[in-house]
């Protein structure tokens, strides 16, 4: 899974995948199952690396294509079939990268940057007001230094 591998912190988590391959009433081939356990990302807050809990319930419906899908009945979703045979890998690790927090962060009270964090309250905005508070007066030097050069 060398594209989620990219995604992580290190390679230390594991998962756990159960399916259960069926086809229902409707001559609906379909899959079932779980993947749970831990991956190892990076919190985007202090930059160490994070567990987080996996837990995925399947339930797709295997189809040909997009106008099959619009027929499958709940509570499947659809998986469009475009090449045979299925990667199962493939498959798992799409999952695995669909379930990926955008953004990784520890829970406040559990991240090593917390104390850094409440002793630098908001340090964009003050670093912005700075920033007017000096604006007149280069505007200032500004004009003078274009009533010199005339
Ligand atoms: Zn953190």
């Amino acid at each position: 899974m060398k594209r989620l591998g990219a995604a992580l912190s290190d390679d230390a988590g594991q998962v756990h995948v159960q399916l259960e391959f069926n086809i229902d009433s409707m001559d609906v081939p379909f899959l079932c199952g779980k993947v749970t356990g831990t991956m190892v990302v990076e919190c985007q807050r202090c930059l160490e690396p994070m567990p987080l809990a996996v837990d995925i319930d399947l339930s797709l419906a295997f189809v040909r294509d997009a106008v099959a899908a619009e027929g499958i009945p709940g509570p499947y979703e659809p998986y469009i079939v475009d090449s045979v045979p299925i990667m199962l890998l493939d498959m798992i690790e799409e999952e695995l990268l669909l379930f990926l927090p955008a953004i990784a962060r520890h829970e406040l009270t559990e991240c090593p940057a917390r104390d850094w964090v409440e002793n630098h309250p908001e340090p964009e905005d003050s670093a912005t007001q700075t920033e007017e508070r000096q604006n007149p007066f280069s505007v200032l030097a500004n004009l003078k230094s274009s009533n010199k050069g005339k």
